[in-house]
């Protein structure tokens, strides 16, 4: 597969990268990690630019960092990308769920899950805490209104 950056080609391949002489098995293991996260941003970006793919300023492939989030409250999903020391972060909905549908931008969308997300988790820590089990052990759900209970 390629795609382009900055209007230079890019071949992603996740084929093998050969140890260069004298490199250890770690090391040669770290060149090849760092390759495939190169590959990945790279196929992200989709061709286009960091600003333009996802919102952040130009920042090289090396520096530009892309986090996947598909919160366990929903089947929303969304690309968070930030290139370590320049802001803004950069935010591009990938999926959303009919209960997120209405929300029109990336923004909100990740502010919503954001607090949806973080509801759940303080209301379950606070059942298990109240119940004398682990979280894990608690069955949520979320009511009409999206807001967490529990369940059974
Ligand atoms: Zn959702």
């Amino acid at each position: 597969m390629t795609t382009t950056y900055r209007d230079h080609p890019v071949s992603l391949s996740y084929g093998a990268v050969e140890p260069l002489a004298g490199m250890t098995d770690d090391e040669h293991a770290a060149v090849r990690a760092r390759r495939a996260r190169l590959d990945r941003t790279a196929e992200y970006l989709r061709g286009k630019t960091p600003a333009e793919a996802l919102g952040v300023p130009d920042a090289t492939l090396d520096q530009l960092q892309v986090m996947l989030w598909q919160p366990d409250t929903c089947g929303c999903k969304i690309a968070l990308a930030h290139a370590p020391g320049v802001e803004p972060r950069g935010l591009r909905i990938e999926r959303t769920c009919p209960a997120h549908a209405h929300l029109g931008t990336a923004e909100e969308l990740h502010t919503a899950l954001l607090a949806e997300n973080r509801a759940k988790n303080a209301h379950v820590a606070a059942e298990a805490e109240r119940l004398g089990v682990a979280s894990d052990e608690i069955a949520w759900g979320l009511d009409a209104q999206r807001r967490p209970v529990t369940r059974g």
